[in-house]
């Protein structure tokens, strides 16, 4: 099939990563089917979530329209003992929004169409067809089998092609239990008598190891003033454990809440682990969700799926005509990694200390090492004009307070070096990646990356 003068590509899913790539690749003469299972207008999740705005240029993909997003809140903390809470600085206004998921959606379809790409909503995508150890196109829910030179596969985390990929390629099948968190989120209406704060700040409340458990929870005035509240909880949860948390948070958020639901709950599942070590195969890459390419904990996972999606359709552009081997897929992998994932193995080692740290530990760093003084000075400075001598002189005032104490506990200290040092390793492996295609170095540096994440027995 390859050498013809239009490669068909097919992509799996209206993920952000795969939508990016179907774009350029439409705009550079590919022949590019997108299967979706939503209907049009229904793609993906019926809330909005935060991105930065600098992707879009930087990818080169134009802005949603203004109607689609608005500012992010800023974020306060609140550690696991409750009553101490912390404004962490936000970004700048425009620099980070809150975008309608399905009006983000409908933005690439429309721009994918105009690339010359055909959108199949409703199109449920079955399963792999391989030839040996080769994918060579999908099968759809419907029977319908679809040929093609590559499959990209944008399916989020719960790719039905993932596990069906040949063995040889080492694509891991199946995550562990601590590479994901359970959530559940569902939006309620505002209490009409709740007067919102002025700044955008302590609009959203961000509860660290909420009730001691491994997971946060979230309370948040959403931009269309419903509230939004998530529990999410890692090694998943119970709906009875669930439903606790929720009334602690009905308790704690009485005066912005009413008990009307406007988005009904749903239990998702958010990846918070380190990316695959293997995303490519002959005729098939995994791109966004579908390969854990969101930070671990925090996310980003439409900014880095966006990104993502141009390495991979720069490295396909680059072998147009040519076979999509694993080979020559490869460079996307390379790049990949060194951008991105590096950094993301590291946050994923850090991530696994703190979310099994105990929650009186976490209370003491709220109480005593994170000083109010210093981080509000820093968001006064960024956001509500607070006078920089001012500023500087609470964080000056405060650091060697806070320094004090964390060296008051040298088992504490000597934990944070040992996981330093862990994230420091992981990061380097990753970075290792081997820049030549030679499968026995690969599946050494595999097994080297594998072995950086210390999973909880
Ligand atoms: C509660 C929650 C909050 C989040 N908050 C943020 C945030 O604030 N900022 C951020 O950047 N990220 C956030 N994320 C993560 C973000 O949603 C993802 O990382 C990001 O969307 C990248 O995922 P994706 O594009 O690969 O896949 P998805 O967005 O999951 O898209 C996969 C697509 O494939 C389709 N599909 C699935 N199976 C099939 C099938 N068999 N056949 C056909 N189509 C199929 C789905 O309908 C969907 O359209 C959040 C996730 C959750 C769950």
């Amino acid at each position: 099939m390859f050498g013809k003068k239009n490669q068909h590509i097919v992509v799996a899913g209206m993920g952000q990563g795969g939508m990016v790539a179907a774009i350029y690749l439409g705009k550079a003469g590919f022949d590019v089917d997108i299967y979706e299972k939503a209907k049009e207008g229904e793609v993906s999740h019926p809330w909005t979530d935060d991105t930065m705005t600098a992707v879009f240029k930087r990818c080169g993909i134009p802005m949603p329209p203004k109607e689609a997003y608005s500012q992010k809140n800023n974020w306060l903390w609140v550690s696991p003992g409750v009553d101490r809470r912390l404004m962490f600085p936000g970004t700048a206004p425009g620099v980070e929004i809150s975008v309608d998921r399905h009006m983000l959606s409908d933005h690439f379809a429309k721009l994918a169409t105009e690339a010359g790409c055909k959108v199949h909503y409703e199109t449920p995508v079955k399963g792999l067809l391989t030839d040996g150890d080769r994918i060579i196109g999908i099968e759809l829910q419907n029977g319908k089998r679809v040929k093609a030179d590559l499959v990209i596969d944008a399916l989020g985390i719960d790719s039905v092609l993932r596990p069906q990929a040949p063995k040889k390629w080492e694509i891991q099948a199946h995550e562990a239990d601590d590479d994901l968190m359970l959530g559940y989120r569902q939006f309620y209406k505002r209490n009409p008598g709740y007067v919102p704060p002025e700044y955008p700040d302590y609009r959203a409340c961000m509860y660290l190891k909420h009730l001691g458990g491994a997971g946060l929870s979230w309370c948040n005035l959403s931009p269309d003033n419903n509230m939004d509240m998530l529990i999410g909880r890692l090694y998943g949860m119970t709906k009875d454990e669930m439903e606790v948390m929720q009334k602690d948070l009905f308790k704690r958020h009485a005066d912005q809440l009413t008990d009307e639901v406007v988005i009904p709950g749903r239990f998702v599942k958010i990846g918070t682990r380190y990316s695959l070590s293997k995303i490519v195969a002959d005729g098939y890459a995994l791109v966004g969700d579908s390969a854990f390419m969101s930070i671990p904990l925090t996310g980003c996972g439409i900014e880095s799926s966006m990104d993502a999606g141009v390495y991979l359709s720069e490295t396909i552009i680059a072998n147009k005509g040519k076979e999509m081997t694993a080979k020559n897929l490869w460079p996307y992998q390379v790049k990949y990694f060194k951008k991105k994932a590096g950094l993301f193995a590291a946050i994923d080692v850090l991530k696994r200390w703190v979310l099994n740290l105990d929650g009186d530990l976490v209370d003491w760093v709220f109480y005593k090492v994170a000083s109010p003084k210093i981080v509000e000075s820093i968001s006064g400075m960024m956001f509500r004009g607070m006078n920089p001598i001012v500023g500087v002189w609470n964080i000056l005032s405060s650091l060697p307070f806070s320094l004090a104490r964390l060296f008051s506990k040298p088992s504490i200290l000597k934990e944070i070096g040992v996981t330093l040092k862990a994230a420091v390793h992981a990061l380097l492996v990753a970075m290792k990646i081997p820049k030549k295609y030679d499968e026995d170095k690969i599946h050494q540096w595999v097994m080297d990356y594998e072995a950086s994440f210390p999973h909880k027995k």
